[in-house]
């Protein structure tokens, strides 16, 4: 199994691959590049000898941690089976270099944000964090043939009608307002059409596009602006699996994927970028439970949507049961679901129906006469 067993669960900071770095195998390079706000390190591995430059990067935003368990997966597979036919042909024909956690600031705290509070895929164009200079200076030196950009998106994206969850989700950003597919573009779409494919056994119709509005200050743009062609990889939500192991196991099946797509096909010069337009578009239609027709004194009947709210306590990730809407919720969807038919919902004293409040349990009534626990 080529899983890395020390990473486990959301909470992965720097810390974590600290170890697993120093003791990478010798066909590995690690270079420090710089350090962080806070001066922790940030740090590229570098494999292969090729000559098609591949160059990604992991928990930019820290609180994104399942691409980086997924690239630390992929080294260690990369050392199984270094004498494999197709992986001596990986690492002749490529040079890829990884970025584990270019915001190990914001893993620590399991933040988005860099100590700054500055979101790193808005900085592109100011530069104005080290962390921010270091992916530049990393990318105008190495003169990358291809970037991924590797993040995690929350529980609320689903594709298709009715909606499965975004497990996976996948964009060939723009590199103009007008979205032009150009040819840097078409690129990564073929790219990604071959990944939907092949991910298509694994999580059918659970893999989504995401929107391809320009955004100049977002990292992947500006790369594709630069006519060096970006795919931006998005670890969703596979159904109970909120320590995002299963997805992770989905991205390091992508990650190897593109290894394979690059170094053993035609991939740049008439790429078939078409089948990518036919991969559904990702929308914002999940919460993480909804409990469908309740009823309570004075309200008549209504749809309660709870979403999780993940904190940090300690040294792991709490999900934190709120009351995300109020509402009739037909065009939504959830990952757990209850019909409550009518019954009257009893919650304790004190407690306040409203869209931001703690839902840690409440009754029913009636027929159903069960109590609800979302504790996770
Ligand atoms: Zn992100």
């Amino acid at each position: 199994m080529h899983k890395e067993a020390a990473l486990y669960g959301r909470y992965i900071n720097h810390g974590s691959i600290t170890p697993l770095i120093k003791e990478l195998p010798n066909e590995f390079t690690v270079e420090q590049l710089g350090v962080s706000v806070q001066k922790r390190p940030i740090e590229v591995v570098t494999w292969g000898e090729g000559s098609v430059k591949i160059l990604a990067w992991s928990q930019m935003h820290g609180n994104e941690s399942t691409t980086t368990k997924a690239v630390f997966d992929l080294f260690k597979w990369l050392h199984l089976n270094k004498n494999d036919n197709q992986v001596k042909q990986l690492h002749n024909s490529l040079s890829l270099k990884i970025v584990p956690m270019l915001n190990p600031d914001g893993a620590e705290v399991y933040t988005r944000i860099n100590a700054n509070k500055v979101d790193l895929n808005r900085d592109a164009q100011d530069r104005s964090q080290p962390e921010s200079q270091i992916l530049h200076n990393l990318y105008s030196e190495f003169k990358p043939d291809l970037c991924l950009n590797l993040h995690g998106q929350r529980t609320i994206f689903g594709v298709g009608n009715p909606a499965k969850s975004a497990t996976v989700s996948f964009l060939s950003p723009s590199q103009d307002e007008l979205r032009t597919v150009t040819q840097s573009r078409k690129k990564g779409m073929a790219i990604i059409a071959n990944l939907a494919q092949m991910l298509e056994d694994f999580i059918p119709g659970q893999v989504g596009r995401y929107d391809d509005g320009f955004n100049l200050n977002c990292v992947g743009d500006t790369l594709q602006h630069l006519n060096i062609p970006t795919i931006l990889f998005e670890a969703g939500h596979f159904k109970e699996d909120y320590d995002r192991e299963e997805t992770r196991a989905f991205m390091f099946l992508s990650l190897l994927g593109v290894l394979e797509s690059v170094a053993l096909q035609d991939w740049d010069k008439n790429p078939d970028y078409r089948p990518y337009f036919s991969i559904p578009e990702n929308s914002k239609c999940f919460f993480d439970i909804i409990f469908r027709n309740l009823n309570y004194p004075n309200r008549g009947l209504f749809d309660l949507a709870v979403q999780y709210e993940e904190q940090l306590k300690n040294t792991a990730v709490h999900f934190v049961p709120k009351i995300s809407q109020i509402a009739d919720l037909e065009c939504y969807f959830g990952h757990k679901e209850y019909n409550c038919k009518g019954s009257e919902a009893v919650f304790s004293s004190n407690f306040e129906l409203k869209e931001g409040v703690i839902l840690e349990e409440f009754k029913v009534k009636g027929d159903l006469s069960t109590t609800f626990s979302l504790k996770s």
